[in-house]
């Protein structure tokens, strides 16, 4: 295994300073990661830096699907369709325990969006544009077999379904799997690493000043070409660099709702009108069903975008209007998320209009900003931005490279045929697991989000197990396996604080949040014994993810009803 901690972080920052890097990658999300794994595959030596922890910003805050926007057709974005429902296959191919095939359903309903023809025609070009084939290609459902495979859905008003595939991920994983293979392939990559300056020579950009998001401390690194994929941040750094001009980018705001999956128990995913002629989703995901999104524009602190009461109750009243059987509330809400869209403004255009293809930007001093897109198409976007740096570099350098091969570069933990063999390790995982009072959830979600490393955290909870001696329960032996995957993502995936762990490495804060109020102190206590945290920066952590948990699930009516 790789070491990738925080624990090495100041030999690591000292090295930064003494090198000179053909590439620096600012932003840790999706894009960036993608960069960075296609720049080092392909012979560049390259640097990511992220301010905050690696997914932070949109990339662990989107509808988590791999999935070709068939709404995009609708607006005639037949080059998106095409592009991001080709990436599909390959991405679940490069990670099949994380991008897992998904069926979603689309009821057609009486003045829905899409009538039986249009859905049927709709669909058809989406398998072509797609490539889809055998099994995976879209089936219309009279209205008895729409209900066979989804109860809850709406009889009275119900005509028949269309029924298609898409893939499900988990959007901050992917982000991490990525980081960490693009470090295999000698990338360096720090979190907590904030982008503060430009350094220029002779007009052109040679480098960057970071700020440390934990010592402090500043410093500069140097570097031949710089790529901004800062997201919903791009404009800033185009900003600082004096080139924001023409283009700009368009802030769309996107919000989920999180619920026990016994208050909204759907057999499976669903894509649904809603009255005010959008389309939402509805996934079950293990212990929760998850809904979205919203899509408003969004002019505020991109830091702390929040759900509003009225977010709340418009994805509530969406899907009580789909599930007449179902009567959510409030208080029912346990999770929940919210992301901003990077998009490219285009004039006139309502937030939902926008299109979702991405844009580079190139300015005179020679920065790169590249934004837009979806978390789907990251692959092309990272090769399309490095082909136009690449195209800078002198022909001896430009030789010397590799062509683009992410799309045969399987990510961390993946060492699976198919979805098939992924199974067949969550079975095997699952019965290993019983001896220890756990449950097929525990493998679940340890193949699910690490695939072949959920060995390297057996090992470690084996090894645990051992000195912590746990008691003959399932709650004893759960928090031991918990301790374990955050032992792991200390040593091999940059875990810095308490959040790091729940929420973008685990997930736990969105799919199994009751799992946190059990585990905090042991978490506290695991942190303290790497002697790299002191005592006040732990107090400040604990305290921020009391803030977030609060945050993410109270809906009391104290929560602002605007914003
Ligand atoms: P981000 O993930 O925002 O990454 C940019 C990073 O740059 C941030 O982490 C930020 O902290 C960092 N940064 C900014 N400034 C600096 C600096 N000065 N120094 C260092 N670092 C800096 N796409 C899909 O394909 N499928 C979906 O289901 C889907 N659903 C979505 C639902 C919602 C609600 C939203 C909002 C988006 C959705 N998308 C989806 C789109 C997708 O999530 C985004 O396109 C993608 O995550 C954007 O990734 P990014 O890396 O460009 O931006």
């Amino acid at each position: 295994m790789l070491d990738f901690s925080n624990k090495q972080r100041a030999t690591q920052i000292s090295s930064l300073a003494i090198n000179q890097y053909d590439l620096i990658v600012i932003g840790g999300g999706i894009t960036g990661a993608g960069i960075a794994l296609d720049a080092a595959s392909r012979g560049l030596k390259v640097v990511l830096f992220e301010k905050g922890d690696f997914a932070s910003g949109t990339s662990s805050k989107s509808t988590k699907l791999i999935h070709g926007g068939l709404r995009y057709l609708k607006q005639f974005d037949f080059w998106l369709v095409k592009e991001v429902g080709s990436e599909r296959a390959i991405v679940h191919k490069l990670a099949p325990h994380l991008v897992l095939p998904e069926k979603m359903l689309l009821p057609l309903i009486d003045n829905g969006s899409y009538g039986k023809w249009l859905t049927s025609i709709g669909l058809k070009v989406y398998d072509i544009l797609a490539q889809v084939s055998g099994d995976d290609k879209r089936k219309m459902l009279d209205k008895k077999e729409a209900l066979a495979l989804e109860p809850l859905l709406p009889k009275k008003i119900l005509k028949g379904a269309g029924y298609y595939a898409e893939y499900r991920t988990d959007d901050a994983r992917l982000t991490i799997e990525n980081i960490k293979t693009a470090v295999l392939k000698g990338a360096t990559a720090l979190n907590y690493s904030k982008v503060t300056e430009f350094i220029y020579k002779n007009n052109q950009i040679a480098g960057v000043c970071i700020e440390d998001q934990i010592s402090g401390e500043t410093y500069k690194v140097k570097a031949s070409y710089v790529i901004s994929a800062a997201g919903p941040w791009v404009d800033d750094l185009r900003a600082l660099n004096n080139s924001k001009e023409g283009k700009r980018l368009h802030l769309t705001k996107g919000v989920h709702l999180v619920f026990p999956f016994s208050k909204l128990p759907i057999k499976q995913s669903v894509y649904f009108d809603i009255p005010d002629g959008r389309m939402m989703f509805a996934i079950p995901r293990g212990k929760i069903t998850y809904v979205g999104t919203t899509d408003t524009n969004f002019n505020k602190d991109k830091d702390q975008p929040r759900v509003s009461l009225a977010d709340a109750i418009y994805l509530i009243s969406a899907v009580n209007n789909m599930f007449p059987k179902i009567h959510l509330e409030l208080e029912d809400i346990v999770s929940s998320w919210v992301g901003l869209r990077p998009l490219i403004h285009e004039e006139g255009k309502a937030a939902s209009e926008l299109s979702r293809k991405d844009e580079i930007f190139t300015s005179g001093s020679g920065l790169f900003s590249i934004a837009g897109g979806k978390l789907t198409g990251y692959r092309k976007m990272a090769e399309r931005v490095l082909d136009k740096v690449i195209e800078k570099l002198p022909s001896e350098k430009k030789e010397s490279l590799n062509k683009c091969q992410t799309a045969e570069i399987p990510l961390c933990g993946n060492g699976f045929k198919n979805s098939k063999a992924v199974q067949k390790y969550i079975e095997k995982l699952s019965e290993q697991l019983e001896a220890d009072y756990l449950t097929h959830y525990e493998a679940w979600h340890l193949v699910t989000n690490y695939g072949l490393q959920a060995q390297d955290i057996l090992e470690i909870y084996n090894q645990q197990k051992q000195l912590i001696k746990p008691t003959a329960d399932y709650r004893s032996h759960s928090l031991a396996l918990l301790l374990a995957e955050l032992q792991f993502g200390l040593n091999y995936e940059m875990v810095c604080s308490p959040e790091d762990f729940y929420i973008r490495r685990s997930g736990r804060l969105y799919f199994d949040i009751e799992s946190i109020s059990s585990s905090l102190e042991a978490v506290l206590k695991l942190f303290k014994d790497q002697e790299f945290w002191t005592e006040a920066a732990l107090e400040k952590s604990k305290e921020a993810l009391e803030k977030a948990i609060e945050e993410h699930s109270n809906f009391s009516m104290s929560r602002p009803y605007e914003g």
